[in-house]
């Protein structure tokens, strides 16, 4: 990456979410997809180099507003999001975003970017990425329990990057379901639409949570999850909320992004401390082991951490270089003379 000769300096790309749609479609949503999951891995791989720490969060009764920072010494990011259940009900988002990127060397912002639509594909890579090295060989059958914002781009990642051919679909909401059939209609996924989690979950070797409740909730119990399966959480991502029965986390090997973001906000709140767990830095490079075996239940607790943040609007930017789609933002104050903020605010008078 390679920040913007001196004389474009004065302006920061952004990507507006009417942009970030218009490269979707001009990259294509599944290219897009496997090229963020490759982006997500390559940064998993050189983990060390990464500054890490839990996100900063403010917690409210309806929700939850969080920073998410991280560097990699050369470019530093942040992601701001929120995450308010409630909000559907009055036609709002969930979960809403924007992200920065900034050169380290001189602190400048490079890219100002929308980051709701980025997240739900960078979730989905993700997801998609981590399966990739758990789920049982040949997995072609996934489950999606809860059908909102994030579903069908889970399902199209999931296609894209581990050759999932059939998606059964399950929400509490039927029109949530119905959105996303109609929504995955000739994406060249088998969808089947049913009408509880145990009817989901039937013959899936791959079982999505991505529902929203800001309560500890059982969307999988203990006999809904078979030998064999591999578990892609989601929808747990903070304290107080989670989505499987705490059997299901002592019968499987449970991996996670930072334990010191998932022991506070994953599914293994519910567990003590000190049980074990493992990164997926560590699998991603063939220093821990992933699935070892047909029958093992892996479990991905996934929260969402910042370095997926970070892949995500280094991607972003390395793609503006061959799609145009930003806007110039005026955010950087540019006097001729650095040390003349003063008067290049005097010479602004009307
Ligand atoms: P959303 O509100 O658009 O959709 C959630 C869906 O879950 C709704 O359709 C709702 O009807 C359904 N649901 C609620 N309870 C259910 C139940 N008991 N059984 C079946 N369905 C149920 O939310 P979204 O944007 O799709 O996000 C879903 C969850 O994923 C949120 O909790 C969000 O915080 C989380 N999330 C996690 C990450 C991550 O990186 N781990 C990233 C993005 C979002």
């Amino acid at each position: 990456m390679t920040l913007p000769a001196p004389s474009e300096r004065a302006f920061v790309p952004f990507v507006s979410v009417a942009n970030m749609m218009a490269l979707i479609h001009e990259i294509g949503l599944e290219r897009m997809l496997v090229e963020l999951s490759d982006a997500i891995e390559a940064d998993f791989k050189r983990w060390e180099l990464f500054d890490k720490t839990p996100r900063v969060a403010a917690h409210s009764p309806d929700g939850v507003i969080e920073l998410m920072p991280t560097s990699d010494g050369t470019h530093y990011a942040f992601k701001y999001v929120n995450g308010h259940p409630k909000n559907t009900r009055d036609g709002l988002q969930t979960v809403q975003a924007f992200g920065l990127l900034a050169d380290v060397d001189t602190g400048y912002p490079v890219l100002l970017s929308e980051m709701t639509v980025l997240t739900a594909l960078r979730t989905a890579a993700t997801s998609a990425m981590v399966a990739k090295h758990l789920a049982p060989k040949g997995a072609t059958v996934m489950a999606m329990i809860g059908n909102g914002a994030q579903s069908e781009f889970q399902c199209l990642a999931f296609k894209a990057v581990c050759g999932v051919e059939t998606v059964r679909l399950y929400d509490i909401d039927a029109a949530a379901t119905a959105k996303a059939v109609r929504n995955l209609e000739g994406s060249g996924l088998k969808v089947v639409a049913c009408t509880s989690p145990e009817e989901a979950v039937e013959g899936a070797q791959i079982i999505t949570t991505c529902t929203a409740d800001k309560q500890y909730a059982t969307i999988l119990t203990d006999n809904m999850v078979g030998a064999g399966v591999h578990v892609n959480a989601i929808g747990g991502d903070c304290p107080g909320k989670t989505e499987l029965h705490r059997d299901i986390l002592l019968r499987s090997d449970i991996f996670v992004e930072y334990p010191p973001q998932t022991r506070i906000e994953g599914e293994i709140q519910a567990l003590p401390e000190d049980h074990p767990v493992t990164e997926l830095w560590q699998v991603i490079r063939g220093e821990a082991p992933g699935r070892t075996d047909a029958r093992q239940i892996t479990l991905f607790d996934s929260v969402g951490f910042a370095t997926e943040d970070f892949s995500a609007l280094r991607y972003v930017r390395e793609a503006l270089a061959r799609h145009a789609m930003y806007d110039q933002l005026d955010m950087l104050a540019d006097p001729d003379d650095p040390r003349d903020l003063f008067g290049m605010v005097q010479r602004a008078r009307p």
